[in-house]
């Protein structure tokens, strides 16, 4: 590192908690009023005894607002959460839809000027400057991660390239004509950009990235690792959903230890997923958003799925807004595997810890007459494929047991060649579940 630590609104970044608190109530009253417009919260929140702003007196009233769900968003697609009139909404985006239907999202001018400032916060944050050239490797489009990342970088004023995903070589050729010397893609796609530069025949040496921000799926620190010593760069955690706007909810500083939640723009609770209840002593749970920045679409209490928890310590670098944990998961990525409950996460944190595991992994459950049947696909490192079959099966055997070692469920292992298996330019989808779906 050896860098020294630069903020974007030091007096916000740093501010005192109390002050921090004071102004999060300010601003939650506001959000609240904002809501009370929408035709869902207008029937909504009178039934939990809160008819205007003014009936929320300290930060403790927020728990007395219902939790949203993805459920409640998709009821009221189209407009059931527009907080404003039709003609001062000028954009909307949609979540990827992971998990089903997509949910749109409206901003208004003053929304979109507020979230590019959390995103410009979080980028000059990790010590990029109006010298860096940003090639931004995502999707654009309806999802938030393309157009979200392009205005915070031109807020910070880099000279920034809306290349989107895919077509690798013209990447590459970008990255060397112009420079680049930061790039946002997802973990998943990361890990593949040195087997590609080594394919395509470009040189570590002709670029000069020095920074990555990856996000958009959970990803484990020695992916993280691995992905910083591939291309040697660093790379910074970056966390967001559409419901809250897309990117620039949290997002690591440059002490690289968890992500500033930026709790002037969002409220974040830990709860348990099962009973609900608070979680406040820093313990993991169901990750909780109240969105303070958005007029068009005010969402309080969403329930993200998300499985994190906060530090309880603060950041050295002086920032005074929580820090997130790395996201692992979420409440439905779970599958249960004849009783056993897995996270995909378990699996990639085996995979990615084993020197000889390639970059790439595959899960697939099957049903096999009345048992579920786990199989792990990766793939391993040139260096340990051989036509040998021996020390093949040797190291088949010690990923099978890695991992039945830690996740308590038997898997099947198959390996595979470096660059075999299918990589996805957007989320990854690691997870074939062919079980028949009413077993
Ligand atoms: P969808 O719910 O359709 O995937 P989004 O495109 O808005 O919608 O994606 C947001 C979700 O992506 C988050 O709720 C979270 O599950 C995941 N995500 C985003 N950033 C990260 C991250 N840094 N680590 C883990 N998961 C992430
Ligand atoms: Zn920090």
């Amino acid at each position: 590192m050896g860098e020294t630590f630069q903020y974007w609104r030091r007096e916000i970044e740093t501010m005192p908690r109390a002050e921090l608190l004071a102004l999060q109530l300010e601003k939650l009253k506001m959000a609240v009023g904002w809501a009370l417009r929408t035709p869902f919260y207008a029937e909504r929140l009178p039934r939990a005894g809160i008819n205007s702003a003014d009936d929320i007196k300290t930060l403790a009233d927020l728990r007395r607002i219902p939790f949203t769900t993805k459920q409640d968003l998709r009821g009221a697609f189209p407009y059931g959460f527009l907080g404003v009139p039709r003609e001062d909404v000028v954009r909307l985006h949609a979540s990827s839809g992971t998990t089903g239907t997509p949910t749109t999202i409206y901003f208004n001018r003053a929304d979109l000027s507020r979230w590019s400032g959390y995103v410009a916060r979080s980028i000059y944050g990790t010590g990029c400057t109006k010298n860096d050239v940003f090639q931004n490797m995502i999707t654009y489009g309806l999802f938030t991660g393309g157009l979200g990342f392009h205005a915070g970088g031109e807020e910070v004023g880099m000279l920034v390239i809306p290349s989107g995903a895919g077509n690798t070589a013209r990447q590459f050729r970008f990255m060397q004509d112009f420079g680049t010397t930061v790039v946002h893609a997802t973990p998943s796609f990361l890990l593949h950009v040195e087997s590609i530069m080594r394919a395509e025949g470009v040189s570590r040496e002709s670029l000069r990235l020095r920074k990555a921000f990856a996000g958009a799926e959970p990803y484990s620190e020695d992916t993280r690792r691995r992905i910083e010593k591939l291309l040697n760069i660093d790379v910074y955690n970056s966390y967001g959903l559409s419901e809250m706007n897309g990117p620039g909810v949290a997002f690591e500083c440059q002490a690289k230890d968890g992500l500033h939640l930026w709790e002037d723009g969002y409220i974040g609770e830990i709860i348990n997923p099962d009973t609900l209840d608070p979680l406040d002593g820093g313990e993991s749970g169901e990750l909780v958003l109240t969105c303070l920045c958005r007029e068009a679409t005010p969402i309080l209490r969403y329930r993200t799925r998300d499985l994190s928890g906060f530090y309880t310590e603060p950041c050295s670098c002086g920032r005074t807004h929580r820090r997130l944990r790395r996201i692992t998961a979420r409440t439905d990525d779970m599958l249960i595997i004849n009783g056993v409950n897995l996270f995909p996460s378990q699996i990639e944190e085996v995979i990615m810890s084993m020197r000889e595991a390639g970059n790439n992994y595959l899960i697939v459950v099957e049903k096999e007459g009345m048992l579920d049947r786990l199989t792990v696909k990766t793939e391993i490192q040139a260096e340990f494929f051989t036509d040998d079959t021996r020390p093949l099966n040797a190291l088949k055997e010690k990923i099978r047991k890695t991992l039945q070692a830690s996740i308590t469920i038997n898997p099947r292992v198959e390996l595979h060649e470096s660059g075999s298996l299918p990589v996805s330019e957007g989320k990854a989808r690691r997870v074939q579940d062919l079980r028949p779906k009413d077993v």
